[in-house]
């Protein structure tokens, strides 16, 4: 699929439209979806706070009548500032009530510990390998990504298999795990309609990353096993936040099933010459040239695919020092 998505207002059902917001960054859009019922708004998602996003929002839901004064509820699929950045600033002019999964909104709360984020962060890193200097940079960006969540509280938490009416629709409420922890998408029964957020992505995998808040966590396992949810499910488009919706869910899962399983091979011959830490693993697989934010991005996927594989008692891991190594077991 090569098909690209341009920011503009498409109606994908009735009183449903899907809107597409430019942003900078690789992603270079982020689509949010809003239900309409009469002149109340029901919004899936929002986007980011970048410098002129909400002013292109408001513009984008004018041109389907709506007005941000007349949104009335907020679902947000995750934490992410691409996905919730401006609830807050749309809460403020419409007192909407904003839901989310508890486990995400905790997250967020987190975030206000900045000290606490950055130990862990920088334990993490150092214990996988990560070279200092990356780390250092990378804990400098938390502070400019601060900004593109405006502050908002959560008012009602999400709750999986929860059903909801909105315009006549039922929406159901899907746990998700896997991009995140909290992560949740939205199931039009009757339209067939799946709002998956990140979960499931037409040309990309979701970064998989170790939640540092709950190191019992496992990424991988719990996406394939979200992917698996909603493949029993009679879908008929998948709506994602990133590029255009596409109708054939189970050829797509079959497709990360693959991506990742090759992935883990990867990761596993990567220590056959020697025990490695997840760094090393990561640039046998990523190679050495990545940008110094996308090291991080390569060692998290790595790290999620070797916890697998210690799962699976294939590798084991053993401390040296201030450092893990993975070794074949
Ligand atoms: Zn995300």
């Amino acid at each position: 699929m090569t098909d690209k998505i341009k920011p503009g207002v498409t109606e994908i059902a009735d009183h449903l439209y899907r809107i597409t917001i430019p942003m900078p960054f690789r992603l270079e859009h982020v689509s949010v979806y809003a239900l309409f019922e009469g002149r109340d708004i029901s919004l899936f998602d929002t986007g980011g706070n970048f410098p002129g996003t909400f002013p292109v929002f408001e513009g984008l839901l004018k041109e389907i009548g709506g007005s941000v004064r007349d949104v009335r509820q907020i679902f947000l699929t995750h934490y992410h500032a691409d996905h919730c950045g401006i609830a807050g600033l749309i809460k403020e002019q419409s007192r909407g009530t904003i839901f989310m999964s508890e486990i995400d909104f905790d997250t967020i709360r987190s975030f206000e510990q900045e000290e606490l984020r950055l130990q862990r962060f920088t334990a993490f890193c150092t214990e996988q390998g990560l070279n200092q200097k990356t780390v250092k940079m990378i804990a400098g960006l938390f502070k400019t990504f601060k900004g593109i969540t405006a502050p908002f509280q959560a008012d009602t938490f999400l709750k999986d298999g929860d059903d909801m009416t909105v315009d006549g629709k039922i929406v159901k409420v899907l746990a998700t795990p896997g991009h995140t922890r909290g992560h949740c998408s939205f199931f039009l029964a009757e339209e067939g309609i799946l709002i998956g957020g990140d979960h499931i992505l037409p040309h990309i995998t979701p970064n998989l990353s170790p939640d540092l808040l709950s190191p019992a966590f496992r990424p991988l396992k719990s996406f394939m096993d979200s992917l698996e949810k909603i493949r029993k499910l009679p879908v008929r488009k998948v709506y994602p936040a990133h590029g255009p919706s596409f109708p054939d869910l189970h050829a797509r899962v079959d497709e990360i099933k693959v991506h990742h399983s090759e992935r883990k091979t990867l990761a596993l011959n990567a220590l056959k010459d020697r025990p490695k830490t997840t760094a090393e693993v990561s640039v046998n697989i990523f190679g050495n040239g990545l940008p110094e934010f996308d090291k991080l991005l390569a060692l998290n996927e790595t790290y999620v695919h070797l916890v697998e594989l210690e799962d699976e008692s294939t590798i084991r891991r053993y401390r040296e020092g201030e450092k893990f190594l993975f070794a074949l077991a």
